[in-house]
């Protein structure tokens, strides 16, 4: 049998998690990627539903309220969770899903879920970090001061993730995360015991 992963992808803003994502996305069909709710305002291109689901804070505080959200965290002054709906229902269909959270969430998701492994990306130096942040061209100039200040912390907690991948060049980082996948897919754990094994219990 297949074991359904739950695959984080953290790192710094800016170091890599949407592109990789999409890039995984596009070459494995089958993958699913768990959408997140979030108070950000969509920035151009982000569409409601497929890159996150966009709420007001109101909206927001009554998912937490009726338990809707497995974790959540405010990153950069706005509110960012996963719906628990997304990822049981991912499980049950027995797939590969793809998250791109925090350090906070990928910590909360990883004590809830065995079937959560962790990875986290690093720019592979500080001058690429800037100007890949800039290059994307998103955030105004505070917001990137911000941003940037907080990657720096961020980067300090490399050592409490399962793996450590630097996002250097896209097809070389993107065939280390599918020979992770591929590797915990096979992890011994009840979900893969050998189908041989179960057949001569039961003869
Ligand atoms: P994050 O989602 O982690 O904030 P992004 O995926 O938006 O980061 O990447 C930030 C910028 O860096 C984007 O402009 C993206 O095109 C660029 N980038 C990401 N990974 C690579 C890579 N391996 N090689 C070159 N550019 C990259
Ligand atoms: P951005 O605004 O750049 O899309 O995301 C900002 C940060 O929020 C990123 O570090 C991203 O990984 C994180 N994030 C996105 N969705 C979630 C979520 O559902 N939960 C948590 N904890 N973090 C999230």
């Amino acid at each position: 049998m297949t074991r359904s992963l739950l695959v984080i992808l953290s790192s710094p803003s800016g170091g890599g998690k949407t592109t990789i994502c999409r890039e995984l996305l596009r070459r494995h069909p089958d993958y699913l990627y768990s959408v997140s709710a979030t108070t950000r305002p969509p920035r151009p291109n982000e569409r409601n539903g497929v890159d996150y689901i966009f709420l007001g804070e109101d909206e927001f505080q009554k998912k937490i309220e009726a338990g809707e959200l497995v974790e959540f965290s405010k990153v950069y002054n706005h509110h960012y969770g996963t719906l628990k709906g997304t990822v049981n229902e991912n499980l049950e269909q027995g797939r590969i899903t793809l998250f791109d959270l925090d350090y906070n969430g990928a910590a909360n998701l990883k004590e809830s879920y065995s079937q959560a492994v962790t990875i986290f990306l690093t720019p592979p130096s500080l001058e690429v970090l800037k100007k890949r942040l800039i290059s994307r061209g998103t955030d105004s100039p505070e917001v990137l001061e911000g941003r940037f200040r907080e990657a720096l912390k961020e980067v300090n907690l490399w050592s409490n993730y399962d793996y450590v991948v630097t996002n250097d060049e896209l097809d070389s980082v993107v065939a280390k995360i599918e020979a992770i996948i591929v590797a915990e897919s096979c992890k011994v754990v009840p979900e893969t015991k050998p189908k041989l094994l179960k057949e001569l219990e039961r003869s």
